[in-house]
């Protein structure tokens, strides 16, 4: 990506460094041939305006050089690399596509590191309406503003982290602090391309915070979705007070994020998997208690451990077994909330007379509103709680599909996170 030619030190045509950023995306780009590559440097030498696409320079250039520029070396330097959605269920398709373009409103980012989530996984299959080909995934992404739009908040430098929901700013929703409800609402990743690439655009940036000095770019972006959404369902739709019992019916990103937050807001926790290596990683990390729901009946171990049952039970899978077991382990008067996105058409079937009779609240969440981030990365930064046990593992690009790949059945403990994207 081109972002910085301009006159050199000296007032003379391209730096040596323009060309070298020039070449390293040509070849990068592997989309011109090495003649016209020649050319084009050659071009640049001579000229002293030039336009790259929508990169204005400052050189002026003879209008039929300009022309030529832009119709044969037109995607030149405004191309990245990403992992495209091409068929599901197959790896994803590493290529070279036009850069995204900067929005009024907002930002493009270089990614330094986007997470892989199981929101992608029902991307990856075919079972998300906005996945199809040609998309690019990626919604749990933190990086460096190399471009601003006019009406841009942040600017160019900014490391930002994005909440995967990019409310509009100016809706009711947004105006009354629920900026994840918004009906303007951007989700990159999701029917806007995303960050399983070089760069991705983010319109409405005063979404984006700026990341913390003493965080990781992987650590960010392993907060992903999951912790954001997490502290949302706790703070906000649960209201869990300290003392309380919080069931979590699966131990995935979402339920390890419950897991610490619960703790760190003084309640005790049961969390049930069907991956032993899960329920260990879980015991390790705080839980008070775990249940294998491959070998016992989840709800009625919970509603003997927690004498009677919990106040409040998570379901972050969306799917049924799991949704019918976190209904039937919570005690009278208990919350249920509803954080796994149910996949395809979404219709379950769910047990009523337990919801009825034990007039239970049924929540759904969805992600955080972006002004509550500060809170919760104030709590990090301040090392009230610990989240590194997100991270698993840091992986390239290209290795995204293998973690797709393996949503497909039990996975381990902890989230992949891509801080390389050049491979
Ligand atoms: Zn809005
Ligand atoms: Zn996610």
């Amino acid at each position: 990506m081109l972002r910085s030619i301009g006159k050199d030190a000296e007032g003379r045509g391209i730096s040596a460094l323009t060309r070298a950023r020039i070449a390293a995306r040509t070849i990068a780009a592997r989309t011109i041939a090495v003649h016209r590559h020649i050319e084009l440097m050659e071009l640049l030498e001579r000229s002293d305006e030039v336009q790259l696409g929508r990169h204005e320079c400052k050189w002026p250039l003879a209008d039929a050089s300009r022309l030529r520029l832009r119709v044969e070396f037109g995607s030149i330097g405004i191309a990245m690399r990403a992992a495209v959605v091409r068929n599901f269920n197959e790896d994803l398709s590493i290529e070279t596509v036009s850069d995204p373009a900067c929005p009024d409103n907002g930002v493009v980012l270089e990614v330094a590191a986007c997470g892989v989530c199981r929101s992608d996984y029902h991307g990856w299959v075919g079972k998300h309406p906005r996945i199809e080909d040609g998309s690019i995934l990626g919604h749990e992404y933190c990086g460096t503003v190399v471009e601003a739009g006019p009406r841009a908040m942040h600017r160019i430098g900014d490391r930002l982290i994005a909440p995967f929901i990019l409310g509009c700013g100016s809706c009711r929703a947004c105006q009354t602090g629920v900026s994840n409800t918004c009906e303007h609402q951007i989700v990159p990743g999701f029917g806007w391309p995303g960050a399983y690439a070089e760069y991705v655009a983010a319109p409405f940036d005063h979404n984006l915070v700026h990341l913390p000095e003493k965080m990781t770019p992987a650590l960010a972006a392993g907060l992903g979705c999951r912790v954001t959404t997490a502290w949302h369902a706790l703070t906000d739709r649960a209201d869990v007070k300290a003392g309380e019992w919080v069931a979590v019916h699966g131990t995935g990103g979402i339920g390890l994020a419950i897991l610490l937050l619960a703790k760190m807001l003084g309640a005790q926790v049961v969390v049930v998997d069907v991956v032993e290596e899960k329920l260990a990683h879980a015991r390790q990390h705080g839980a008070d208690a775990a249940v294998n729901a491959a070998e016992t009946d989840a709800a009625e171990a919970i509603r003997e451990i927690t004498g009677g049952g919990a106040q409040v039970s998570i379901e972050a899978l969306g799917i049924e077994a799991t949704t019918n077991a976190s209904v039937d382990c919570l005690a009278v008067l208990g919350r249920h909330v509803h954080v796994g996105m149910p996949s395809g058409s979404g219709m379950l079937r769910v047990n009523m007379r337990a919801i009825y009779t034990k007039q239970l609240s049924f929540f759904g969440t969805r992600g955080m509103p972006a002004w509550k981030y500060s809170s919760l990365l104030g709590m990090i930064e301040r090392g009230d709680v610990d989240i590194s046990p997100m991270l698993a593992r840091e992986i390239t690009l290209s290795g995204a599909s293998a973690e797709l790949r393996a949503m497909s059945g039990p996975t381990p403990p902890g989230t992949a996170v891509i801080t390389d994207l050049t491979r």
